[in-house]
């Protein structure tokens, strides 16, 4: 019989090209960037998840060594993928699996879909993760997954009601972070200007913002609101008088999608409306969801994020048994990637919390929603005595609070056999200390109720906690801390 042909790099990228309409700047009075993709039917769209996906596992099969063995091991042939209904039989796919193949392969292993060689001929960067509790992990993309990470983050952008005539300023270090490259090539692709401000003090920032015109300012949720209040209190600059910024577009934390952090962020920017941006490092570094203009005027409750399903498949499973859990309810987030040319995961367990949503939109697109955006990332999630803590409700009750200040820590850890929970926050400075007592007691009444856990509550000092004033993108991990000797789980 003869050999199948080879799924090359070339069919696959001719396939993912396919369904991008829009590739360039559209008229700017158009609501779409790329109208036919964004409003297209929910029967179309399974139909391009199905095409997309049934191409990515010949694909992978073909091109990518670390693939092939690990279909091989799960005893599954790219034949046996008849739709999307077969997607969970699958193996997932996880950040273990990667490090364990890139120490075994170095540098790289062999999970890419590029041999060193041809990344170094047809490359574009290369990408690592934090690496703050691990060795940092490589990834190498392509010309052609820049290309996808500029039209994707220039989709994000025009759905928040951004037009050509926006002024950029990034608060963020770019590094070799992934996530902030996009809103660079984004905002060229609309032919608008951005300001990298990553290597400066907050003084120069808004000195930058100030004097240059900015309009839109992108940054992590915690130094944008931390910028927004310095500038009055510190710098003398009014935001709503002395600067020209309608737009905050934030990413790699929850707040956005709090409405209370969002209230605050808002309200230190003088009125500016606030955006959210979702992604992962390692299975999806652009735009995964992000907050259309419609949502960003609900009130009274979580913002929802807007799923790019017509570039990646988006399942929610059970934490334990990783078994699909119906719409509507709380799992971990499971995310394939039907873009990429360098790097196309399939099935990774990206870990994050979240719940889809098939709410329809007023804004008229058509794929599904984050409800709440993503809700913190399972291990940085706590589980004690049987209760999830996540931090964004941890985050939404300290905002809550007038007399506190943003920053919060939860910590975990043993007392005897009993496992607890404090949450550190700190109240204002010109809170008096005689008022300590019965704000910390309405702070213990409402975690309990939130949380449905009894926590302790700890008032620290003003300045106590740490703070992430350097636009790190890698900071959320430091708010919770598990000091548990051996983790409940
Ligand atoms: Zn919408």
């Amino acid at each position: 019989m003869a050999e199948k042909k080879k799924f090359t790099r070339e069919d696959w990228k001719t396939l993912v090209d396919s369904f991008r309409y829009q590739k360039t700047r559209p008229d700017p009075s158009s609501k779409y960037w790329d109208e036919k993709i964004e409003t297209v039917s929910r029967d179309e769209l399974r139909h391009i998840q199905e095409t997309k996906l049934k191409a990515l596992v010949r694909y992978l099969n073909d091109n990518s060594p670390w693939y092939q063995r690990h279909f091989k091991k799960a005893g599954f042939q790219p034949g046996d993928l008849k739709g999307l209904q077969d997607l969970p039989k699958l193996p997932l796919t996880t950040k273990e699996d990667w490090s364990q193949n890139q120490m075994e392969k170095p540098p790289f292993g062999d999970f890419h879909c590029v041999s060193p060689q041809e990344w170094a001929e047809d490359g574009w960067m290369l990408y690592s993760t934090g690496g703050t509790t691990a060795k940092p992990r490589f990834f190498t993309f392509t010309l052609h997954d820049r290309d996808i990470w500029a039209w994707a983050w220039a989709r994000a952008f025009w759905s928040f009601g951004l037009r050509p005539g926006t002024v950029f300023f990034n608060t963020s270090v770019y590094g070799p972070f992934p996530g902030m490259w996009g809103s660079q090539y984004g905002a060229h692709l609309m032919r608008c200007p951005i300001i990298p401000g990553g290597g400066m003090d907050s003084r120069r920032r808004l000195f930058f913002i100030k004097e240059t015109n900015v309009t839109c300012v992108i940054g992590v949720p915690s130094y944008v609101l931390h910028l927004g209040q310095v500038a009055k209190s510190e710098h003398g600059i009014d935001p709503a008088k002395d600067t020209k910024v309608t737009d905050l577009v934030t990413m790699a934390e929850p707040g956005p999608c709090v409405p209370s952090s969002k209230q605050r962020i808002e309200a230190a920017w003088g009125g500016a409306r606030l955006h959210d941006i979702v992604g992962h490092t390692e299975c999806f570094p652009i735009p995964l969801g992000w907050s259309c203009a419609e949502e960003n005027a609900a009130r009274g409750r979580p913002m929802r994020d807007h799923l790019s399903e017509d570039i990646g498949i988006v399942e929610i499973v059970d934490p334990e048994t990783f078994e699909p859990v119906p719409p509507g309810t709380r799992g971990v987030l499971v995310v394939t990637n039907l873009w990429s040319e360098g790097i196309p995961a399939l099935r990774y367990l990206m870990g994050d919390y979240m719940v889809y949503s098939s709410e329809p939109c007023s804004c008229g697109r058509t794929f599904a929603q984050a409800d709440g955006g993503l809700q913190g990332r399972a291990d940085h999630t706590l589980r004690v005595r049987g209760v999830w803590i996540i931090p964004g409700a941890v985050e939404e009750v300290v905002r809550g609070f007038n007399e506190l200040d943003d920053e919060f820590q939860i910590v975990a850890d043993s007392v005897g056999d009993r496992e607890r929970v404090t949450i550190r926050v700190e109240p204002r400075p010109e809170i008096a200390r005689a008022a300590w007592p019965e704000l910390q007691k309405r702070l213990s009444t409402e975690f309990r109720f939130v949380l449905g856990l009894g926590v302790d509550v700890e008032l620290c000092e003003a300045g106590v906690l740490p703070r992430f004033q350097r636009g790190d993108l890698d900071a959320k991990a430091v708010r919770v801390k598990d000091l548990r000797s051996k983790p409940a789980s």
